[in-house]
């Protein structure tokens, strides 16, 4: 052992530091045993070449990196216990990513589970800390660019990895990582020095040099796990997995040689815990190599196979596979499970949580792969395996079709286009031929049936070596015109739908094309594998994000998803919001209905949101982000969103103007709910062709709260009406304040004593001339008569104002107030003579249908009749109809007041939900 540490130290570049390994407290055997005899190796690892002995690449060996280790060694060699793999089920395989090791913090935590974990044998897959792997890039970008800047980036390096294990470590552990990684920094210096001077990197230096980061790592983590007294060796896959080098710039593992490796290493190693480094490894003539960029899950995946492990686990940022990019998809949803086609497709296309050559090691064996959040570990996660498991253990989500969305950016399309292409053989061959030449790689391919042309995708920045490759090869066949153009389309996306059997079933594709054209976006290709796996379309660039949030909404929002906007929130619109802040969860759960605030606007100003304002909230962020009010640009936002399948505006305010607007909203397709009576009350042919367009469409306007606020008066009207039922009259107290005051004129009370009562109690408008004059009641008598079918105008109903003549035009309502009680003679008069005569004064509205007119008057009525019980403020309606004719039908209850009126219009957009879809 002496020995050996001493030819080691002797022969490295860095002869002061001991070559230490973390999993002996000196130099580990197997490296005795590989270098039983006189080898080279790369700088000073030596760990890294055991297998036949690792090289460097072509003519980097050097004489002063060459180490001989003693016949010494051998000896040492025999007293290793050998072991043999207990490969199965025994093992769980888990992967960290480079955020999980992000900070020493985050090595602690992931320490922590492993050790909790209690399957019998771990091996643990790590990457490098987060960033570390673009920075050694860097590094060799920099070098090869003679940037000398290269230098003090390696220092930020070491400086990161020295104070993560000053973090973490101590002792002994410390010193041995520490003197480690500096022979590690020491050798990398030489190496990029002799990169700078040479101006150039080959593959393989590159690759030498950036898979440190999951060295330093994977050693970090093993020293804390024995910190906490577990045992634990720490892997450099690099002695163990063997892979080939193809010709698209990946790799193939080869599981035979890996195989052999690992039996070899667990020999020596034997451990039921094991850190190993992910994303590196080394070709079968021993040349250090990687999996290419986010290869550790890859990694992961060939360690389960070897291993035959029981799962694979994978432990990321995200909680699970979403159904969509979560930066990019709108409200993406985690998937319970996935099955290995799907997750392929999805990872292919852009799902970069999983490296796409993760499925197939797994698959072999049935292995299934668990995507978690090492940041939520409450997580259920996203689980990855055969459809049959998925069949017995979620049925439900085999019934969803499509399972889930991604995207590629930065494509271009291709077009050869020419009749001469039809029916000649090779064609295709010729293209891809042509392609493959210039080392593009195509990532869809397209071609109609007529063989009038074939189109495909391919990355951006490979689209102009391909268009001259084509242009070159057909160069013959363009000047005689068989082919008329070789043509490109620039700032091109794919965006992929991935579901098991998604494209054998009927109206799935129709629905994915339906939202995409609802979105007005415009299909450029279109692939279909035979899979069926997958649909692919081609799509511009820049509507990449709306397609996705489109056709991710039409499949997972709920059908009765509702785009709202609120006009108006005064004291009914805020009680509303309010009502629909507590309610939508309970909605949301359990009736599937899903409404969304998208603006609110006050005459001053606005808010507006992407997907839904945060109600709890609206207020602050109405004062934070709200901007000056513009109404078309509001109806346009609310229903512009292109993701949200319907749009309903409510209009809260009493306003004629913004009652102008339903006619257009409703042709436009919005639907209206409202209790402003101005539509309704307002011109006759306006309220006609308001209705006309509402019975041609499936638009629906809903104004329930218009009359009796909360109470169901206009429905129980079309309820008789639509069952054939004959409405003779409907009479009633429409209005709370005058319900009110003549239930408390009484026992002697002056009129303006109750008045004056009322409006203290809040039961009156600001000014009470407005709730006495009977204009507002005389426009809902006008609202039932049309719905009654009486052609009506406002000015056709006589009105009986309680407002004395000299008192109409008294400049305030104070002034109105102070001279009220000069005219209280004359109601005290009439509430005389109805006292005598045993009944009592009521301010009614009536309509009679019979005679096609409408009345608002005082009216007497003898003290059993139900209009004389009234209590407080409240509404009460009696309709005389055929059926109804001896005993009215009678509808009571407070008519009057912000929550009951909310509830009226809430109870109307939840009538629009079902209407829209939603179960009852
Ligand atoms: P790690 O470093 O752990 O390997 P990655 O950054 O490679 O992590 O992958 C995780 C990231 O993948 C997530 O943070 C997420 O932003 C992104 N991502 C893209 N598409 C999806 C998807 N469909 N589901 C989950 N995450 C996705
Ligand atoms: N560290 C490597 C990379 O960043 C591999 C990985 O993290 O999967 O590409
Ligand atoms: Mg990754």
């Amino acid at each position: 052992m002496a020995s050996l540490s001493a030819a080691i130290s002797r022969s490295s570049s860095s002869p002061c530091f001991p070559p230490p390994n973390p999993n002996t407290a000196s130099l580990s055997h197997h490296r005795n045993i590989f270098h039983s005899q006189c080898r080279a190796f790369p700088l000073s690892r030596p760990s890294l070449f055991l297998r036949k002995g690792l090289t460097l690449p072509p003519g980097r060996e050097s004489s002063s990196t060459r180490i001989c280790a003693s016949v010494a060694d051998v000896s040492l060699n025999l007293s290793v216990e050998e072991k043999q793999l207990p490969k199965g089920d025994t093992w769980s395989v888990h992967k960290f990513g480079g955020t999980c090791v992000g900070t020493s913090q985050r090595i602690k935590n992931v320490a922590d589970i492993i050790i909790k974990d209690d399957s019998e044998r771990k091996l643990v897959v790590v990457s490098a800390m987060s960033k570390v792997t673009d920075m050694m890039y860097d590094l060799i970008n920099k070098a090869q660019s003679r940037d000398e800047n290269y230098v003090a980036a390696l220092d930020v390096v070491l400086e990161k990895h020295t104070q993560t294990a000053h973090d973490l470590l101590d002792g002994d552990h410390l010193a041995s990582f520490l003197s480690q990684l500096h022979q590690d920094i020491n050798n990398l210096k030489a190496m990029l020095r002799a990169i700078y001077i040479a101006g150039h990197a080959t593959e393989s230096f590159t690759d030498f040099v950036v898979g440190h980061g999951e060295l330093w790592s994977a050693q970090m983590l093993s020293l804390v796990i024995r910190k906490n007294g577990v045992d634990c060796k720490w892997m450099d896959t690099r002695e163990v997995l063997i892979v080939n080098p193809t010709s698209s710039n990946q790799v193939d593992p080869d599981y035979s040689l890996s195989q052999e490796g690992l039996e070899k290493w667990y020999s020596l190693n034997p451990a039921k815990v094991i850190i190993a480094t992910g994303f590196i490894a080394s070709t079968p003539q021993n040349i250090p190599t990687t999996l290419k960029r986010d290869g550790s899950d890859f990694s992961a995946a060939i360690m389960g196979a070897l291993f035959r492990a029981r799962q694979v686990t994978i432990w990321t940022d995200v909680d699970g596979v979403f159904s969509a990019d979560p930066r990019k998809g709108f409200e993406a949803v985690i998937l319970k499970t996935l099955s290995y086609q799907e997750a392929w497709e999805m990872s292919y296309f852009g799902a970069n949580v999983l490296h796409p050559r993760t499925i197939i090691p797994v698959m072999r064996y049935g292995i299934p792969i668990i995507i978690r959040n090492i940041f939520n570990l409450s997580a259920p996660g996203t689980k990855i395996c055969h459809p049959s498991v998925i069949e017995d253990e979620d049925k439900q989500d085999l019934q969803n079709f499509v399972k889930g969305f991604a995207t590629i950016d930065n494509l271009a399309l291709v077009n050869v286009e020419g009749t001469g292409m039809a029916g000649v053989p090779g064609t295709a061959s010729a293209i891809f031929g042509a392609v493959k030449d210039v080392g593009a790689n195509v990532i869809m391919i397209s071609q109609a049936s007529s063989e009038h042309s074939v189109c495909f995708a391919v990355p951006e920045k490979e689209v102009k070596a391909v268009a001259e490759a084509l242009q070159s090869r057909f160069r013959q066949a363009l000047d005689a015109g068989r082919l008329s153009q070789v043509a490109v389309v620039p700032n091109c996306s794919i965006l992929a739908a991935v579901g098991q059997k998604m494209a054998s079933t009927p109206g799935v594709s129709a629905t994915l094309f339906n939202a995409l054209a609802k979105a007005s976006i415009n299909v450029r290709a279109i692939a279909q594998g035979c899979s069926e796996y997958n649909i692919t379309v081609v799509i511009k660039r820049e509507d990449c994000i709306k397609a996705l949030r489109a056709v991710h909404s039409r499949f997972y929002l709920s059908r009765t998803t509702i785009a709202m906007g609120i006009i108006g929130p005064g004291l009914i619109g805020s009680t509303l919001l309010d009502q629909l802040r507590d309610q939508a969860s309970v909605l949301k759960e359990e009736f599937n209905i899903d409404l969304r605030v998208m603006g609110i606007i006050s005459s001053k100003s606005m808010l507006l949101s992407e997907s839904g304002i945060d109600l709890a909230r609206w207020r602050e962020l109405r004062d934070e982000k709200g901007e000056v009010a513009n109404l078309d640009k509001f109806v346009h936002h609310v229903h512009g969103n292109h993701f949200i399948p319907n749009t309903a505006i409510v209009d809260c305010t009493s306003d004629s103007i913004i009652a102008g607007h339903y006619n257009d909203w409703l042709r436009k397709g919005i639907h209206v709910v409202t209790p402003n009576k101005k539509a309704n009350s307002g011109p006759l042919d306006q309220y006609l062709s308001l209705r006309a367009l509402q019975r041609q469409s499936y638009t629906h306007y809903f104004y329930e709260a218009t009359v009796g606020a909360g109470l169901p008066i206009i429905s129980t009207l079309r309820g008789l009406l639509e069952t054939g039922d004959r409405i003779l009259q409907i009479e009633g107290i429409f209005s709370g304040t005058l319900s009110y005051i003549f239930n408390n004129f009484k026992d002697g009370r002056a009129f303006s004593e109750v008045v004056a009562e009322a409006k203290e109690a809040g039961y009156t408008e600001p000014d009470p001339r407005d709730d006495l004059s009977g204009t507002d009641v005389a426009r809902k008598v006008i609202i039932l008569a049309r719905e009654s079918g009486l052609k009506l105008e406002l000015s056709d109903i006589p009105v009986e104002s309680l407002v004395p003549e000299p008192l109409r035009d008294c400049a305030s309502a104070q002034e109105f107030m102070q001279q009220l009680p000069k005219f209280d003679q004359l109601l005290s008069k009439k509430q005389e003579e109805a006292e005598n005569a045993g009944e009592v004064l009521r301010y009614v509205g009536v309509v009679d249908v019979t005679n096609k007119k409408g009345t608002v008057e005082l009216r007497r009525y003898k003290k059993d009749h139900p209009f004389a019980h009234l209590s407080g403020s409240d509404n009460i309606i009696a309709f005389t109809t055929r059926r109804y004719q001896n005993q009215p039908l009678i509808v009571r209850g407070p008519g009057a007041g912000a929550q009951v009126t909310a509830g009226g219009i809430f109870s109307d957009i939840l009538r629009l939900a079902s209407y829209l879809g939603a179960p009852s």
